[in-house]
């Protein structure tokens, strides 16, 4: 059986590599030249120096390790050449077709008629399946603000942001503080004239590596710490607001945040999630004086200044809009994107679907990293899922199933205040989809026969490989090293 799967970023030849595994026969459609998606350098959104902001244990899939040499958090080169190299290793080549941009997508009796674009021809064929991973981050999204048309200086977004070199001895204002807005910010600091970061409320600013619990001296890379399996099980059935305390109380305690500078001082109320950003320089340059901050509002731009609601003015040379994507979906009819609950601007589900994957009303069509925050450990179940629901190895989810799960993903949708992530409970999200393909370790049986195993994958940190040890697709092989790779960096 055959199947199209759109777009040829991690989640595209994750997904190649699960159809593969399930006997059907992937074609990858990528409008670029190369595997990578927005990890590949030039053509992606990342810039030269950024780094992961979780560690390569995380940032990983469950059978592929990194090399031993890898730093822990790897850089966004080191990320595309893994990506290259998964796709040389699981012999993917033969199956992505580059500088291909799917046009649309119909039904076609009960397959699916596909048609692109390639070198200025179009094409089309019917596919029995399709996957789409196209990603979320179609289309910057910079705010309109009147008068931009005379500020005279660079206005760009995050995503052409390549080296600081541009801005050396400039004055630049940088627009948001989320993940690349602390991050750009905090790299250009050392070299330009100036630097100043417009924001609307602070977010914790956390560095990549963190105390250990058992060992407070010992720092390790933040994810080690914050996805257990036990730290999980102990916090079940705990009230939201008291976990929304307890982390709140945990954070202000590593980063003494707002102490020195008020501006960073986060509001915690106790209904809404903590919202954290990764970034090592950002705080010390805040407090070095060598970043400004201002809270508000820009309310217009005229030559070289921005004016804020407030009335005060900032001198800038350039600006940086740090806020965000848009998703696009043009091969999707408008009839199909309304019966997806598609939002081009709902930066966090752009679509509602059940558990993130399927929809009722598209059989054949499953969706792999298509909400905010997806670790390359989720895109690789969800292909999974997709591929063995697809090719009948499983039972695929009932209609009724599916529109429950569309009901769980709008009340998230539609929680005020949102949280940061949609499914920001990883270990949760995880267990559950892989417990939908049956590659969720039998807790029990470990535990009485393998108690040193079971303590690594129970009370350690949460690692993909501990998604092959048993059931379709198991790989023990390859698993069990890496689960002690992640153990040992943990201890
Ligand atoms: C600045 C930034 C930093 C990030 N940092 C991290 C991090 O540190 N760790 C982490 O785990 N995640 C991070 N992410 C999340 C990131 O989205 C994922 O790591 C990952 O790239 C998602 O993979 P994807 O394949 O779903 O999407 P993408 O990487 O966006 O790939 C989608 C691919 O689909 C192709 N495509 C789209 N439409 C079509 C079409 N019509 N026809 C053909 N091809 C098409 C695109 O060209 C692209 O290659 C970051 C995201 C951003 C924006």
């Amino acid at each position: 059986m055959s199947v199209a799967i759109i777009g040829g970023g991690p989640a595209g030849i994750v997904s190649a590599k699960s159809a593969l595994e399930c006997g059907l026969e992937p074609t990858v459609f990528e409008k670029g030249d190369g595997v990578g998606g927005l990890w590949k350098p030039k053509s992606g959104s990342v810039w030269d120096r950024m780094k992961t902001n979780i560690s390569h244990h995380t940032c990983l899939f469950s059978d592929f390790p990194w090399n031993q040499s890898t730093s822990d958090f790897p850089t966004q080169s080191e990320v595309n050449a893994y990506l290259e190299s998964y796709a040389e290793h699981f012999k993917l080549k033969p199956h992505l077709q580059m500088n291909t941009s799917i046009r649309s997508v119909e039904k076609s009796n009960e397959k699916w008629l596909v048609m692109w674009i390639h070198d200025g021809q179009s094409h089309s064929k019917t596919f029995d399946y399709v996957l789409v991973c196209s990603g979320i981050f179609s289309k910057a999204y910079i705010p309109q603000i009147p008068g931009s048309e005379n500020f005279g200086g660079p206005i760009l977004h995050a995503k052409d942001y390549k080296t600081p070199e541009a801005f050396r001895e400039r004055r630049v204002a940088v627009v948001g503080n989320a993940f690349s807005g602390c991050e750009i910010t905090a790299e250009l600091a050392p070299s330009a004239k100036s630097v100043t970061n417009i924001f609307h409320r602070a977010m914790w600013i956390l560095p990549r590596y963190l105390p250990s619990a058992k060992k407070p001296e010992q720092k390790l890379p933040l994810d080690l710490i914050f996805y257990s399996r036990a730290a999980n099980a102990r916090s079940q059935g705990v009230p939201a607001e008291e976990l929304n305390a307890r982390k709140s109380n945990w954070f202000r305690g590593l980063t003494k945040q707002g102490e020195k500078c008020p501006e960073l001082a986060v509001e915690t109320a106790p209904s809404s999630s903590q919202f954290v950003v990764i970034s090592d320089a950002y705080t010390e340059q805040v407090e070095a004086g060598k970043i400004a901050l201002k809270k508000g509002s820009i309310e217009r731009m005229e030559q070289g200044k921005l004016i804020f609601k407030d009335g005060s003015a900032l001198d800038a040379d350039a600006v940086i809009f740090c806020t965000g994507y848009q998703t696009e979906i043009p091969f999707f009819s408008k009839d199909i994107l309304s019966s997806l609950d598609f939002d081009p601007a709902d930066q966090l589900q752009p679509l509602l679907l059940h558990k993130t994957v399927f929809h009722p009303n598209l059989p054949g069509i499953a969706f792999i990293g298509m909400y905010r925050g997806p670790f390359f450990g989720i895109l690789e179940l969800q292909s999974r899922w997709a591929c063995m629901a697809l090719s009948k190895k499983i039972t695929a989810p009932s209609k009724q199933e599916m529109e429950n799960g569309i009901q769980v993903e709008r009340q998230i949708r539609e929680a005020r205040p949102r949280p940061q992530f949609p499914h920001g409970d990883y270990v949760n999200f995880a267990d559950d989809l892989a417990r939908q393909i049956g590659a969720l370790p039998d807790w029990k049986k470990f535990e009485s026969e393998n108690p040193s195993l079971h303590n690594k994958l129970w009370e350690g940190p949460l690692t993909a490989a501990s998604y092959r040890l048993t059931g379709f697709g198991s790989n023990p092989d390859v698993a069990l090293p890496l689960i002690d790779r992640i153990n040992q960096a943990a201890s």
